[in-house]
């Protein structure tokens, strides 16, 4: 079978007949994701159902590298484990694909949520911990040469009772076809979007990842998105407004990206301002995550 040839390891057995679907638990930048009882054992896990290209028959070689890009990857503790991947076809007929996770019961989203609705914070060691887990788990995925691009609380799986946190929705992006919007009305986040790639560099680095952490590290400290942007522009005038208006000199190259504009100017303010709680040694460490950014131009 050409598909057990490229060692990604797609099973014959469908999803059908593997799973008992209990319900649905979220809507990804791909798919729905189900929580399933696997017939066999009993085990629950997480099932996505990812829609290929539609000119496309069957599982195209990419995705097949790509899935098994994301097993490899998903060795690591941090990264969400890939159990298993099925083929199915939906109502139309269409190839879809089954991928199989270990279930994590939440998202570093709802976490950060239900803190900030009882008003209290995060404690600091949580938030180490919470950090070190995430970085550990990038590192292993640059470490293999791949970038996220898309790392937001939402993409964070964590378990409530062991507080271990797991990077998820990764790799897939190259593989699935491209999101502009969700299924539902929800327009994808920009909020923790490098400005190089809002400006439209078309050649970026890990970088781009360090940022979103860095964006996350503060969101963990105030509970609030550090900037929340609605539109690209806004999301740069945001970011522009506390790290300053970038110029050739400080990030050379800028004006020369595809969607640099005039931008109003602003000098850049202290991140103490944006993140108020946070120690001298944890300012310096985020103020590490907008370095990079602008070293790599
Ligand atoms: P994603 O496609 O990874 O963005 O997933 C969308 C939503 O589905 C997430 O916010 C989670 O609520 C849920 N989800 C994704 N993967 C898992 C998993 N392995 N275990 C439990 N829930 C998951």
């Amino acid at each position: 079978m050409e598909m057990e040839k490229t060692g990604a390891g797609v099973a014959v057995l469908s999803a059908k007949e593997a799973f008992e679907k209990l319900e649905k638990v979220g809507e990804g930048t791909y798919g729905k994701v189900y929580r399933a009882r696997e017939k066999a054992t009993g085990k629950i896990v997480a099932l996505k159902k990812t829609r290929l290209h539609e000119d496309q028959e069957g599982v195209p070689p990419t995705t097949l590298r790509e899935v098994s890009i994301l097993r490899m990857l998903s060795r690591d503790p941090h990264v969400v484990r890939l159990m298993d991947v099925k083929q199915g076809q939906n109502k139309e007929g269409k190839t879809v694909l089954y991928l199989v996770f270990e279930y994590m019961d939440t998202d570093l989203k709802k976490f950060i949520r239900s803190f900030r609705q009882t008003g209290q914070s995060i404690p600091p060691q949580t938030i180490k911990s919470l950090m070190y887990q995430l970085c550990k788990g990038i590192a292993f995925c640059h470490g293999h040469g791949i970038l996220h691009r898309d790392l937001k609380p939402h993409n964070l799986l964590m378990d409530r009772k062991t507080m271990m946190l797991k990077i998820a929705d990764l790799g897939l992006a190259r593989a699935f076809t491209v999101p502009i919007k969700k299924y539902t009305h929800e327009i994808l986040t920009l909020w923790y979007r490098a400005p190089e790639v809002l400006l439209g560099a078309t050649h970026y680095s890990m970088a781009v990842d360090i940022w979103s952490v860095g964006c996350i590290f503060a969101e963990l400290v105030t509970k609030q998105a550090l900037f929340a942007g609605d539109s690209e522009l806004q999301q740069l005038l945001h970011i522009f407004r506390l790290l300053g208006t970038p110029n050739e000199e400080v990030w050379p190259g800028v004006s020369k990206l595809k969607d640099w504009h005039e931008y109003p100017q602003w000098n850049p303010k202290s991140l103490s301002t944006a993140v108020p709680g946070l120690d001298e040694l944890g300012l310096d460490l985020l103020s590490v995550s907008c370095c990079s950014l602008t070293n790599s131009f």
